[in-house]
């Protein structure tokens, strides 16, 4: 038996260009809530919402994507079958990666975690069976 997880990967466009200036590379609420409606949308369409969307944080706004009116949107998704996930950024892009400082990741994972899991918001990716096997495969 072969299953699939569909995810969706929470970056704004924004966020990769280099060229812009640090305030305009900082992802806009209006335009991310309205996309990620839509997106939520579409895919209950066609999955009927049976898919994860990792929520995107990063060191410049940590916690941005766990607002209140984020929030609604993941208890809605995973309402509606769906789920989320921790899309840990720990860099500022062509610039500074931090995915070797175990120390940080591990902060970052295990405090974000917790604030996603609030609420009942979702949150089911970083589980120990998950774990099992990332060791096991290196
Ligand atoms: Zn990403």
């Amino acid at each position: 038996m072969l299953y699939f997880v569909f995810t969706i990967d929470g970056d704004w466009k924004e966020y990769f260009d280099v060229k812009l200036s640090d305030h305009e590379r900082f992802p806009k609420e209006k335009v991310l809530l309205d996309l990620i409606q839509r997106e939520i949308d579409i895919v209950d369409k066609i999955l009927k919402s049976r898919f994860i969307h990792f929520v995107h944080t990063l060191p410049r706004v940590r916690d941005f994507f766990l607002e209140k009116s984020f929030r609604k949107l993941w208890k809605e998704l995973v309402k509606n079958n769906g789920d989320t996930g921790l899309h840990c950024h720990e860099d500022d892009p062509y610039k500074r990666y931090c995915y070797h400082d175990a120390s940080m990741m591990e902060h970052t994972i295990t405090g974000e975690a917790k604030k996603v899991q609030k609420d009942r918001a979702g949150y089911k990716v970083l589980q120990e069976r998950v774990f099992r096997f990332l060791r096991r495969d290196g």
